[in-house]
């Protein structure tokens, strides 16, 4: 998917050129940050009749109004209507303001949903950038290239404190964990095609990701109904559909189909891939991987790390380390890039285990995870608090001392098979 240059009515340039554009903190004006303030960024499926076509305001004080260098709220919504337009289609578009905001010279921006962080630069301001800007780069661009679905879009930019508060937590956060639950509740059995996603290939030429109910794309950012809506959205865009109705290896997940999908879009690059296991034909990776997971042979079990994660792992690699050699669009058995979501996946690595194998993350992922990951621990083996028995930075960052950790816990990876 590429973006157009278009003609919008903003005081800076607007072209993919911006993208890769970083702002540091003594060239920024202000700045908006989802981690520390409350922010969202959310696009609602409305009626026609409810919304007005490029009606564009901002709640709350304008960047004039705020202290320079200072971290503040923001919450844009978009809303849409069209007789096309579904709410699954909601994410996709919500993802692309990534890409949209980037666009904009002078302004930067990173993560998703009530994460994100915006930058804007003292050149942006001093040519006149200001928050409704922000409205207008939504509006052009989402009409621009969604207008198969949508007709009308209305933006609405909360930067009041208590009204960003109330839009995070009584309307974004509510909206995501029901996205969240729909998915939870598919099984890879109960579904009759997977998606393949090649949005990758503009840096990984020959990287296909196979997107499953219950295996998100590597990056975190593309679930099996997100794969979905995108085909639907665009039948010759980079998802599309895998049938799997010709299994050779139910335990490692491997299927006639998936390897002819995978073949064709990787030119020929790859023969086969499985999906559930990271020993036997895995799935390949990119760069943009959320964690790398990686053998951990004392322990019999693996260990994961997170791009937060800036220090050491007791596999003896930091996560740029093991990054270099995992990514690239080859297969390296042993070791392999995931979403974050995937970590308490029924399917995470089940030929080898599943996440029973799982002996060491770092502190703030295993806080991120624990409740799905406790709950599938519970399911699948009976065991309580399964996140206790796993080690972290402060326990251990070389094998011995988490060998210790993992006997004195009676860790179950301890009295599994090896897996080389
Ligand atoms: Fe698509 Fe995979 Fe890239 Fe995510 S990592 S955008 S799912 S190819
Ligand atoms: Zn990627």
């Amino acid at each position: 998917i590429k973006i157009k240059i278009t003609n919008i009515d903003i005081p800076v340039a607007f072209a993919s050129a911006f993208e890769g554009e970083i702002i540091r903190r003594g060239d920024m004006q202000v700045e908006f940050d989802g981690s520390r303030v409350d922010c969202c960024e959310l696009v609602q499926t409305m009626d026609a009749s409810e919304i007005e076509d490029h009606k564009i305001t901002v709640v709350g004080p304008e960047v004039d109004e705020m202290e320079l260098g200072s971290k503040n709220s923001i919450a844009y919504v978009v809303q849409v209507a069209g007789k096309n337009m579904q709410p699954d289609f909601e994410p996709v578009i919500e993802r692309k303001f990534h890409n949209y905001i980037n666009c904009i010279e002078g302004v930067y921006h990173t993560g998703q949903r009530d994460m994100q962080r915006v930058r804007i630069s003292k050149d942006a301001f001093n040519a006149g950038f200001r928050i409704k800007h922000i409205g207008e780069v939504l509006y052009a661009s989402v009409k621009n290239e969604f207008d198969a679905v949508v007709d009308k879009c209305q933006v609405t930019i909360y930067t009041d404190p208590a009204e960003c508060t109330r839009m995070r937590h009584e309307v974004a956060i509510p909206t995501f964990d029901k996205r969240d639950a729909r998915l939870a509740n598919l099984t890879d059995e109960s579904v009759d095609v997977y998606y393949s996603c090649i949005l990758c290939q503009a840096f990984s030429p020959s990287h296909v990701c196979v997107v499953t109910p219950e295996r998100l794309g590597l990056c975190g950012a593309v679930s099996w109904l997100d794969a979905k809506a995108t085909n639907q959205l665009d039948p010759n865009g980079p998802c599309q559909v895998i049938t799997k109705e010709r299994p050779i290896d139910e335990r490692i997940g491997e299927y006639e189909d998936v390897n002819e999908a995978v073949k064709k879009l990787s030119q020929g690059a790859l023969e086969d891939v499985s999906l559930y296991s990271i020993m036997e034909k895995p799935m390949t990776s990119c760069g943009c991987f959320e964690c790398i997971c990686g053998i951990e042979p004392f322990s019999n079990g693996v260990c994961i790390t997170n791009r937060e994660y800036a220090g050491m792992t007791p596999l003896g690699m930091t996560f740029p380390e093991l990054a270099s050699m995992t990514g690239g669009g080859v297969q390296t058995p042993g070791f392999m890039g995931h979403g974050k979501h995937f970590i308490a996946s029924k399917k995470f690595m089940k030929a080898e285990g599943g996440i029973e194998r799982i002996v060491w993350m770092p502190k703030a992922l295993k806080e991120q995870v624990a409740d799905r990951l406790n709950a599938t621990a519970k399911e699948l083996y009976g065991i309580d608090n399964f996140t206790d028995m796993i080690g972290d930075e402060t326990i251990a960052e070389d094998p011995e001392t988490l060998l210790e950790f993992l006997t004195e816990k009676g860790h179950p990876a301890l009295g599994m098979d090896p897996m080389m």
